[in-house]
């Protein structure tokens, strides 16, 4: 029986382990947290990431690794390479981790990003700001997710106490993009070289957290589609990508800036489940382990909220009909992804009041757009 090792036994994780079974694969995941949510579906080796004996000794109960957690030290990936195939190549993980090397990619793949400049120093930053201007988002190049280690700048003063906050470590700066919205692109590519598309999903942050997709996005066919999926074709060629990649979007005047990529499955990607042929959790195993890839069309109009922080009584939110709950087994804590509801409709106009009864029982200001 084949043994998937996944590094982070987080919710991503969980949702692998629970699309791989039907596949008759088993789990062995790594983390530091004892509490990872993850280890209920498998075993789990609690270690730090520069353990390297427990790294080998991990690798050895396991015939092929991924990772659900793009934080892994490239170091850990690349000791574990050494015995078993490791995908998404640890490259990819290299370049994700680190805001300066995406941006750099895309740029020299020909997609369009904000205006962006690298910051080390304070000297830099006035630099910065003097070519790319007001309104700009000041962010940590490494380590920063939903939102975290960023600053939006909007006048000279605001430059001292942003560089304070966050100038420990290196910086870069972006335009800020006045987006008509965001999206994301998600594709797999296999380890044969075959690669399948996801629709595009529209995506609402507040608090740069993630609280509700819809997909497909509405107007997402035609010419965005296209070019989002070039977007991510470059993306994944430059890489020799295997896996589930997911690419973050700015739609701004009809074109679309690549803001970031996920070298993983990722949140924008949960409507899977229950909306697609294939969920992006199967179809990331099914990559990594060389199989056909399974179709990637929409099953119907999906909306995905995510609960944050709290959790509403399961049974309210089971009582809606056609919704699908998803736990994750974590403590309650603010600002945390404790779970998700999708709703799938066969169209657009009954998606509206399927999500107002979403939002009687989660307090989601951006349900009621
Ligand atoms: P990120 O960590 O880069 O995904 O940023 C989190 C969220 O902050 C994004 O989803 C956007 O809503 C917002 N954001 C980040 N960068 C920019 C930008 N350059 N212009 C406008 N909004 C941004």
């Amino acid at each position: 029986m084949t043994v998937v090792g996944v590094l982070g036994a987080g919710q991503l994780g969980r949702m692998l382990a629970l699309a791989g079974y039907p596949l008759g694969l088993r789990f062995a995941f790594f983390d530091e947290n004892p509490e990872a949510p993850a280890g209920h579906l498998g075993a789990l080796t609690v270690a730090s990431w520069d353990d390297r004996a427990a790294l080998d000794a991990f690798a050895n109960t396991v015939d092929l690794v991924t990772y659900e957690f793009e934080n892994v030290p490239v170091a850990a990936a690349e000791q574990l390479a050494e015995h078993v195939p490791v995908f998404p190549p640890p490259g990819a993980l290299h370049v994700a981790q680190d805001r300066l090397k995406e941006k750099n990619l895309f740029r020299d793949l020909d997609i369009e990003t904000a205006q962006f400049a690298p910051v080390d120093t304070r000297d830099d930053l006035d630099r910065a700001v003097a070519a790319i201007g007001f309104p700009s988002v000041l962010k940590t190049r490494m380590q920063g997710y939903d939102g975290k280690g960023q600053r939006v700048l909007r006048r000279e003063a605001d430059l001292d106490p942003a560089f304070v906050a966050i100038g420990g470590s290196p910086l870069i700066l972006e335009a800020f993009v006045p987006f008509e919205r965001e999206l994301s692109i998600l594709a797999a590519r296999s380890r044969t070289g075959e690669t399948a598309y996801w629709p595009l999903v529209e995506n609402v942050h507040r608090d740069g957290i993630l609280r509700l997709s819809i997909a497909p996005a509405l107007g997402a066919e035609g010419a965005l589609a296209d070019a989002a999926a070039a977007i991510s074709a470059r993306t994944l060629e430059a890489l020799d990508y295997v896996g589930v990649l997911a690419i973050e979007l700015f739609q701004h005047e009809g074109r679309l800036l690549a803001n970031e990529m996920a070298p993983r499955v990722h949140n924008s990607g949960h409507w899977t489940i229950e909306g697609a042929k294939t969920s992006q959790f199967e179809n990331h195993l099914r990559a990594i382990l060389g199989l056909p890839l399974g179709a990637t069309d929409a099953i119907g109009v999906s909306a995905m909220v995510n609960l944050i922080g709290e959790t509403p009584d399961p049974s309210a939110l089971l009582g809606i009909e056609g919704a699908h709950l998803h736990l994750y087994g974590k403590p309650a804590r603010p600002g945390r992804k404790l779970g998700h509801v999708t709703l799938v409709e066969p169209a657009r106009e009954t998606l509206g009041s399927a999500l107002a009864q979403v939002a009687t029982f989660v307090a989601e200001p951006t349900l009621k757009r």
